[in-house]
């Protein structure tokens, strides 16, 4: 336990670097505030989620965090540091900074403290990853967090709902225009964890797709974890090329709402009438997609709504109902 409060304690001390260095020395300024800025972000919510820059330099970071007496364990611990071995000497070491020349979100527990970070590259190396995350470690278990829920957790069971969006600027954009009940799993897929954080504020959940359609069929399955845990869904999708982040930077809150209130629809009713429009008047095509959808429907533990969903998707993919139970039955069958 010492051991991790260590590690709580450097990578506290790296959000407290970065953001120094972001708001205070020539280069973070002219770099990172300035990327920041251009990004729509207020001075006021880059302070809020703690954003940070880690300056171009090979060990900058790891060399203050020395100083300051942080031990090289822990560092290295929380991948904050790299260590490797000299080419040039056999004995020794090397120590570089991970997060060399990006900007960072900090990541924060739901009690606020520092897990990890999330850091964007600047340059449009396409070589190199966009973003680059802390490593699992003794106190980042990436399947148990949910990048800003601390900042949306009172949000979220004030409003009685929790936004699901990709990415971390997707969270802070829409947090600055006044939606605060937002949260992200930040590029990986879904766990039951992650939705059991969720379902302790809320039952209820709205999936925020990006626009890029790419994702969006395999994004898909993950929410039948949430159909598990009993919880309501809905789902939204973004114009082509938008993302919830670009399409708060250019609307109003009411705007935004608008969209969200106009758009949203019940996951199971989306999902059928998908895979209804794909199947078309392919007949293989149309009993694989009964069974898609049957089987996102036998996830939901309430026999009424079950019910009720099979005689919605019975309309909507031009089947019968008995057809739908049966294949329910089936599926019922083959788990237990
Ligand atoms: P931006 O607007 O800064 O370009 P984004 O948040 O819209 O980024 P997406 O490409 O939509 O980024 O990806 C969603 C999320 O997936 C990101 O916020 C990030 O957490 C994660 N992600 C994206 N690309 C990578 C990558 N190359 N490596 C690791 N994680 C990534
Ligand atoms: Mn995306
Ligand atoms: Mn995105
Ligand atoms: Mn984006």
């Amino acid at each position: 336990a010492d051991e991790r409060e260590s590690m709580y304690l450097v990578s506290e001390f790296a959000q407290r670097h970065f953001a120094d260095m972001l708001w205070n020395s020539e280069l973070g300024k002219a770099i990172g505030l300035t990327y920041f800025k251009e990004r729509g972000f207020t001075p006021e919510t880059i302070k809020k989620f703690g954003l940070g820059y880690c300056l171009d330099q090979w060990d900058g970071f790891t060399n203050a965090a020395l100083d300051k007496g942080y031990r090289l364990s822990y560092l290295e611990k929380t991948g904050l540091t790299i260590v490797k071995p000299d080419p040039n000497n056999p004995n020794g070491t090397r120590k570089f900074d991970r997060f060399k020349g990006r900007v960072m979100f900090p990541i924060h527990s739901m009690s606020g403290r520092v897990l990890g970070f999330g850091g964007r590259i600047l340059t449009n190396d396409k070589k190199a990853a966009k973003y680059l995350n802390s490593p699992e470690s003794d106190i980042y278990h990436k399947s148990k967090v949910l990048y800003g829920i601390f900042y949306a957790k009172k949000a979220i069971a004030k409003e009685d709902n929790c936004f699901l969006v990709e990415g971390y600027t997707d969270v802070i954009q829409l947090h600055q225009r006044g939606l605060e009940n937002v949260v992200s799993s930040s590029g990986t897929a879904l766990t039951p964890e992650q939705i059991r954080l969720i379902n302790r504020l809320t039952k209820n959940i709205t999936v925020l797709f990006d626009g890029d359609a790419a994702g969006l069929r395999a994004s898909l399955r993950g929410i039948d974890l949430i159909l598990e845990q009993g919880m309501n869904v809905k789902v939204c999708t973004f114009p082509e090329g938008e993302d919830p982040d670009s399409f708060a930077k250019n609307n109003e809150l009411e705007d935004i709402v608008g969209y969200l209130e106009g758009n949203a629809k019940d996951f199971i009713q989306f999902k059928a009438n998908l895979l209804a429009k794909e199947a078309a008047n392919d007949p293989i095509k149309r009993a694989e997609t009964v069974r898609d959808i049957v089987n996102s429907i036998a996830k939901i533990p309430d026999g009424i709504k079950q019910e009720i969903y099979i005689q919605e998707c019975a309309g909507i993919m031009n089947v019968s109902e008995s057809v739908l139970f049966s294949t329910l039955a089936q599926i019922g069958k083959k788990e237990s």
